[in-house]
């Protein structure tokens, strides 16, 4: 199965091929530093295998879905997160920034400008929280 997709620049970050700042990686997943921080901590976590949007998420990727979630924990640990006053999310298509699925992991909350509240703002049409897609992907059985 392709799991690196040519011209997508979280597959070249993740086999480095392009430049970013990794905070964690292991087989499953990579964490990096948004370029464009919504707030003080911003990290996108990526699964290693090329998925395009949360939406496409099946059945078999289970696993992978739960070591995402794992990692918000790690990532936190790491960074001195206080997961009280943190966002994480996923963009739901067809509002999708990089087409490669990322959860976002924003904080603290109080520290995001109103614009980018907007583009985060939760159980939006186009930002869900990671218990809309656990559901969705559980009806995917
Ligand atoms: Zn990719
Ligand atoms: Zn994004």
């Amino acid at each position: 199965m392709e799991t690196h997709i040519n011209n997508c620049i979280f597959c070249d970050i993740i086999s480095n091929k392009a430049p970013s700042e990794k905070i964690y990686e292991d087989d499953y997943v990579t964490c990096i530093k948004d370029i464009n921080p919504a707030s003080t901590h911003h990290y996108l976590i990526l699964p290693n295998k090329h998925i395009n949007n949360a939406k496409e998420l099946c059945s078999r990727d289970d696993e992978l879905y739960d070591r995402i979630l794992s990692t918000v924990d790690i990532i936190a640990e790491k960074q001195g997160l206080d997961l009280t006053v943190t966002r994480t999310g996923f963009h739901w298509p067809p509002f999708n920034t990089i087409s490669h699925l990322h959860l976002h992991v924003i904080s603290p909350i109080c520290n995001i400008n109103l614009f980018k509240k907007f583009i985060f703002k939760p159980n939006s049409y186009w930002f869900v929280s990671t218990d809309y897609v656990k559901s969705y992907l559980k009806n995917q059985k």
